[in-house]
């Protein structure tokens, strides 16, 4: 006798939701594939160019006697209002706050026989050529007793890991760009400003200018390679002929502002917002910090990533700068010949890297068939002249820059009106041991040839005006 059977349960059909759940997932899944594809192709399909470029370089170039020095200082606050992602380190670190302010500063330099020189500086990690010409395309021109003054402008960056991302590399992800373009109008708008007020003032002052060495210690060091660093503070300061005070100062020193580390999200201007501090309530005046030879990798000796090193490490430069411009071996200047030399560029890309990025419209800046504009500058200002260099000088390209410059005071500064990454001499390129993470960060070899040669047209034509 059959028992009776059980019944069977008919099969459970999925919900409407889950079916919708897995059709997305399978959505987000293909365009995950295709875009990392494209990713792939666009990356190893690119070949970056294997030559410099065949345009000629533009040169420009101001050059005044000795005359009287009249200098003039702005300050204007730019940190953003909104949360953005902040550039450094990892992509998609999203900012919480604001510790310290983002600031752009700047200080123009005026020769009484028309020749001014306009530093600008932004609490940034770096601004692509195209952007750093924001800030001086409707600048009024400069009148001194009636004559117009030919300007050079400097689009400098601090290299801050606290700020917003300028450049884009450092978005949700490694695919999208982490620029708020509001962020990025509100910087440049900052900077023009700050150009426009330091141009309006000029007040006739001495210059002080001074040197000394940070102690090899608890300041800066290479992670790299600890004995290949330059730890020399060198300083400029302006003070009225008409009642002493200090106008501005500059103080040139080689090191990343990364004191804060990868976990902090308050915006802040890392070690050079304290620095800055300090020579300003010291001496008075607009302070204003130069980066230097900080590639691959000269980075801040802190004993932990906290607000409080950055503090130390920012006062403690401020302190060398300010005793240095008080020590003997200061030199006081009444009057000094003004000179600058401005060179265009087309430096060849060749890591295939940026290409991609710059096809994703990660990196937004106008390429030409592999090449990008740049520029390299030289400043004289009586015994000091300053070099620079579009993106992040290493310390061995660094000190063949500097050997080229037959002045007392002297320095290169690194990321001046543009960040085109680490620029490594050719031999250690070549090194496959050495600067992996650098190589990637790199436009090539054939850039640090072309910004090397560049300098050396620039320097030798600085130091032979007048
Ligand atoms: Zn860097």
């Amino acid at each position: 006798m059959d028992s009776p059977r059980e019944p069977i349960p008919a099969p459970e059909r999925p919900s409407k939701l889950k079916r919708l759940g897995k059709a997305c997932l399978l959505i987000v899944f293909v365009v995950l594939l295709v875009v990392s594809i494209a990713f792939l192709a666009a990356v190893y399909l690119t070949e970056g160019p294997d030559r410099l470029s065949d345009e000629a370089t533009t040169v420009s170039v101001s050059n005044a006697p000795e005359g009287r020095i009249f200098v003039s200082p702005a300050v204007i606050d730019v940190t953003p209002k909104e949360p953005v992602f902040i550039a450094g380190y990892g992509a998609n670190r999203l900012s919480t706050g604001v510790h310290d302010p983002i600031t752009a500063r700047a200080i123009t330099i005026m020769n009484e026989r028309g020749t001014a020189v306009t530093l600008l500086t932004l609490d940034l990690i770096g601004l692509h050529h195209s952007d750093a010409q924001a800030p001086m395309l409707t600048l009024p021109e400069i009148v001194l007793d009636g004559k117009s003054v030919s300007v050079l402008t400097l689009t400098c960056a601090t290299h801050n890991h606290e700020g917003p991302d300028t450049l884009g590399l450092w978005g949700k992800s490694r695919f999208s760009s982490g620029v708020d373009p509001n962020v990025l109008r509100r910087c440049a708008e900052g900077a023009q400003e700050a150009v426009r007020a330091a141009g309006r003032y000029g007040e006739p002052c001495r210059v002080i200018l001074a040197t000394a060495q940070a102690p090899s210690q608890g300041i800066s060091r290479n992670r790299r390679d600890p004995n290949l660093i330059d730890r020399t503070v060198t300083t400029l300061s302006f003070v009225s002929e008409k009642d002493n005070k200090t106008v501005a100062t500059i103080v040139h020193f080689a090191c990343h502002p990364e004191t804060l580390g990868s976990k902090n999200t308050l915006l802040s201007a890392d070690f050079p917002h304290y620095l800055n501090d300090e020579v300003e309530k010291r001496r008075g005046g607009v302070s204003l910090f130069l980066n230097g030879a900080l590639g691959g990798m000269v980075t801040t000796d802190e004993k932990e990533e906290s607000f409080a090193e950055a503090e130390r490490i920012g006062r403690a430069i401020g302190t060398i700068a300010c005793d240095s411009l008080e020590s003997k071996d200061a030199v006081t200047l009444e009057t000094a010949p003004l000179a600058w030399v401005q060179e265009k560029i087309q430096v060849p890309i060749q890591n295939r890297m940026f290409h991609a990025a710059a096809r994703l419209g990660v990196v937004n800046r106008p390429w030409k068939d592999g090449y990008v504009e740049s520029e390299v500058d030289a400043i004289r200002l009586g015994p000091l002249t300053f070099v620079t260099a579009p993106g992040e000088v290493t310390p061995k390209v660094g000190f063949q820059l500097t050997d080229m410059i037959p002045s007392r005071f002297k320095g290169v500064v690194s990321l001046a009106s543009d960040e085109l990454g680490y620029i490594i001499d050719e031999q250690d390129y070549a090194d496959p041991s050495k600067f992996h993470y650098e190589r990637t960060m790199s436009p090539g070899p054939l850039a640090t040839t072309l910004i090397r040669a560049t300098a050396k047209d620039a320097i030798a034509r600085v130091t032979s005006a007048n």
